[in-house]
């Protein structure tokens, strides 16, 4: 398993970091998790994005959709005839995007993305993928999301205070991108982590790798690191750097 970092700022693009977003792939199977602006034009530098085999999104916060409404004008208004991707997010997502649509939004979106529904508990099958879902500690209803093959296991905490079974959750994965929005001395509204949080959780778990993400784009993400490291214990920590590649597991992976 291949997880390609297309954007990790925290809550808006930084200059040379769009919003939250990852290409996930195993064997033949293509996922776009989250769809923060910016990350469509990464995406597109790694992929051919009618190839993708599914979006998933773990909550409507714009830094984590915003460019579901590009790839909506890609695949429908397509030169080479519409074609349709398979979404899966949190319940009403195709009415709460589509009110930007206008009246008929949620059907207009629907025509372009199939939707499925998930929630806190359910498993589903996404090609070579088996993803699981717990529902966090974030406005909204925000799914963390954990990602299972044939060859190892991740685990993305999407955004999430503390008060979430995070670490339960995340249990043995191989590798955890875990949000770590917030630093010491600097710690905003409750909705998120602080990088310290993030070691923690990491250690926990008992995960293999740490991930660091969504930190908050005017904060040094070296600094991210240095706090999650030094609650982590053992487990080696990276930041989630926009083009960064994290390979989960063993195994066969397709080559991008
Ligand atoms: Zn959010």
């Amino acid at each position: 398993m291949r997880l390609h970092v297309l954007g990790s700022s925290g809550g808006y693009p930084a200059s040379d970091n769009p919003s939250t977003g990852f290409l996930l792939e195993h064997g033949a199977t293509r996922l776009w998790i989250d769809a923060g602006n910016g990350t469509f034009a990464v995406l597109q530098r790694l992929t051919d994005f009618t190839q993708l085999d599914a979006l998933v999104l773990s909550h409507l916060h714009p830094d984590h959709c915003a460019d579901l409404y590009s790839l909506h004008i890609a695949l429908r208004y397509r030169v080479d005839g519409a074609l349709r991707l398979p979404l899966y997010g949190p319940p009403g997502t195709l009415e709460a995007l589509g009110g930007l649509l206008g009246a008929d939004g949620a059907e207009n979106l629907g025509a372009t993305f199939p939707f499925h529904a998930v929630d806190a508990g359910d498993t589903v099958e996404v090609g070579d993928f088996r993803l699981r879902f717990l529902r966090t500690d974030h406005p909204g209803h925000t799914l963390a999301i954990r990602a299972e093959t044939d060859a190892g296991t991740l685990t993305y905490s999407a955004d999430t205070g503390p008060n979430a079974d995070l670490a339960g959750f995340a249990q043995g994965s191989d590798l955890l991108v875990c949000e770590a929005t917030y630093q010491e001395g600097k710690v905003g509204a409750p909705v998120h982590l602080t990088a310290r949080q993030a070691g923690e959780t990491a250690r926990h778990a008992g995960v293999r790798e740490l991930a660091v993400t969504h930190v908050w784009p005017t904060f040094d993400p070296q600094i991210a690191v240095v706090e999650a490291r030094s609650a982590a214990g053992d487990i080696p920590v990276r930041w989630a750097r926009s083009g960064e590649v994290f390979t989960v597991g063993s195994g066969p992976a397709a080559e991008i």
